[in-house]
């Protein structure tokens, strides 16, 4: 059931989404070589205490998970895609990597969820294509974010500008409804028709977010239970914005 959100619940989730966005500016500024994953969530961590708010990952269970997830953040490099363990096995960055920064946060008790991915000092022209496409791809979904408008045509816009640069959309994986809970109604698909799947209205919020592959969309799931990779470990990017659906147009919460 798709939950829809208050003007009160959206001025909460527009101060929250401004402190996600504040701790990812933060946390982008960090990544260098030489910086290990982490690195990357103690800070998170003491950013979101200095702030009084929660990360929402960390202690959470999702669906069909066998463990809660140990940390404040996800942190993917290169082939991985999402929900890399930062603080368990930490990785060194190193020059050429590409990093996604992915946080999920709990303000005045409503959720908010963002991600980019970063450079790691000088990378090759083919992810820096990947990064920019997959950017790009996030704005062509919000631009369709309407009301009036149908989730599958976030998801066309999405699909079509990954596949027109040369890319694939991540398999199996999608956007969700946000902010009474981390992962709500509805699934914010990657790929789709427009047209097609639930209508947009007034009030709804949610994340989107691309995940583009260099290679194949395939994916699977690492031992630790969390890690998604690219099953051909070609190269990932994701980024992600919380958005609520208004009567006008929508309103960028994490931007
Ligand atoms: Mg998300």
């Amino acid at each position: 059931m798709i939950k829809l959100k208050s003007k009160e619940d959206i001025d909460i989730l527009k101060e929250g989404g401004k402190r996600n966005a504040e701790i990812l500016r933060l946390l982008a500024g960090m990544v260098r070589p030489g910086l290990s994953t982490l690195d990357l969530e103690q800070a998170a961590a003491q950013l979101l205490e200095e702030q009084g708010d929660k990360s929402a990952t960390l202690g959470y269970t999702p669906a069909g998970a066998r463990r809660p997830y140990p940390a404040n953040l996800c942190v993917s490099i290169n082939e991985e895609i999402v929900h890399g363990i930062p603080n368990e096995d930490p990785k060194i960055l190193k020059e050429g990597d590409i990093v996604t920064i992915d946080l999920s946060m709990v303000h005045k008790g409503l959720f908010t969820d963002s991600a980019l991915t970063v450079a790691v000092g000088e990378i090759d022209e083919g992810s820096r294509k990947l990064v920019t496409a997959t950017r790009t791809a996030l704005e062509k979904g919000i631009a369709r974010a309407l009301p009036g408008k149908r989730m599958g045509d976030i998801s066309e816009a999405i699909q079509d500008h990954a596949e027109a640069a040369g890319f694939n959309v991540a398999e199996d994986l999608a956007g969700h409804g946000v902010g009474f809970a981390l992962h709500e109604d509805p699934f914010v698909p990657n790929e789709g028709k427009a047209g097609q799947g639930p209508l947009l209205k007034p009030g709804m919020v949610i994340a989107i977010e691309p995940m583009l592959c260099a290679g194949k969309g395939a994916i699977k799931v690492l031992k630790d239970g969390y890690t998604i990779v690219t099953k051909d470990s070609s190269r990932s990017a994701h980024f992600e914005h919380t958005v609520a659906i208004t009567e006008t147009g929508n309103i960028i919460l994490t931007s």
